[in-house]
């Protein structure tokens, strides 16, 4: 059925997934900082809001993803917030990637006003937004999930109820540690193929075929060996992600011996002045260590 949404945060990701919940029928109001995706959602068939509430105002359901922790704390528990705003009953739906303790601090002052929330982080990539075949994992409640299951399947393909509160970020941390140490070992190979001076494109052929293969490989190879490193996903942004899986595993006792060097290596990455840029470019990470 349809839904009235408000969707906040139209970013490399948001933008997008706003536009498949138009799409899919539903009654969808956006705002974002900036003016430009929100006006792109209305080109869309969507409504344009100037303000958290205005957008919360008669919605149903609110969808945030917006960069990080603050971000999150500022849309959803400032002042003039989606919880200052929105009528009992709301389901809120965080997208983001952010601590597990937030998602669980998020959770506990919308209960107090009788607001059911779900963590909802998503993997895939802008190219998994913009085909909505995203990857979610969702910590809540069962009823909540069986609620938003609707709107989340016109997102993505696979969506699992991985948990209570704040287990969808534990496992979105889980995704990045992975996603992360794929791209340094492949940023490795590569610089140590063209070291020998094997064809690159031969080499990932048959790399892509083995047990080697892996999504990484077939979505990143391209921009790998053409250094185009336009985003995407920002170093800055799974800076923030490392941080988020080395200090919950660090309060779990969960050792993470090489995907802690992975970390220097993506902050090393973003102190070159690369944050800007795909977490591909950790290549040039690479590069700079062989003296390229
Ligand atoms: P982005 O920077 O492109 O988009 C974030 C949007 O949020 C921006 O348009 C910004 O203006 C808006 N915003 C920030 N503060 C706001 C506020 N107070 N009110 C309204 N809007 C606000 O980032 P993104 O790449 O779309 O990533 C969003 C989240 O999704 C992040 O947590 C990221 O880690 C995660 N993520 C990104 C990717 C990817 O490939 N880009 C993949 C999976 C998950």
């Amino acid at each position: 059925r349809t839904r009235r949404i408000a969707f906040i945060g139209l970013g490399i990701m948001g933008g997008p997934m706003a536009g498949h919940l138009v799409k899919a029928g539903h009654q969808v109001t956006g705002f974002d900082l900036f003016p430009e995706p929100v006006e792109r959602l209305a080109a869309q068939g969507g409504r344009a809001a100037a303000s958290v509430a205005e957008a919360v105002a008669d919605a149903e359901v609110v969808i945030t993803m917006v960069p990080a922790d603050p971000h999150v704390r500022a849309v959803v528990l400032g002042d003039d917030g989606v919880l200052a705003h929105a009528a009992p009953g709301t389901l809120l739906i965080d997208m983001s990637s952010i601590t597990p303790g937030t998602s669980l601090d998020v959770a506990a002052a919308a209960a107090r006003v009788g607001v059911r929330t779900l963590d909802a982080p998503v993997s895939g990539g802008e190219a998994g937004a913009v085909e909505a075949v995203l990857s979610i994992m969702v910590g809540g409640a069962a009823a909540d999930f069986v609620e938003a299951r609707p709107l989340l399947t016109a997102l993505g393909t696979t969506v699992v109820h991985v948990g209570p509160t704040g287990a969808g970020q534990t496992v979105k941390a889980a995704n990045q540690l992975v996603v992360a140490g794929h791209l340094q070992i492949l940023a490795e190979a590569l610089v140590f193929l063209r070291k020998a001076g094997v064809d690159l494109g031969s080499a990932l052929d048959v790399l892509g075929g083995g047990l080697a293969g892996s999504t990484v490989l077939t979505r990143k190879r391209a921009a790998m060996v053409a250094h185009d490193f336009t985003p995407g996903f920002r170093i800055d942004l799974h800076h923030k992600d490392m941080g988020i899986v080395t200090e919950t595993a660090r309060a779990l006792g969960a050792p993470l011996p090489v995907g802690s060097l992975v970390a220097q290596l993506v902050q090393a990455a973003r102190a070159n002045g690369d944050g800007g840029l795909d977490h591909a470019a950790l290549l040039r990470g690479v590069e700079r260590l062989a003296g390229q």
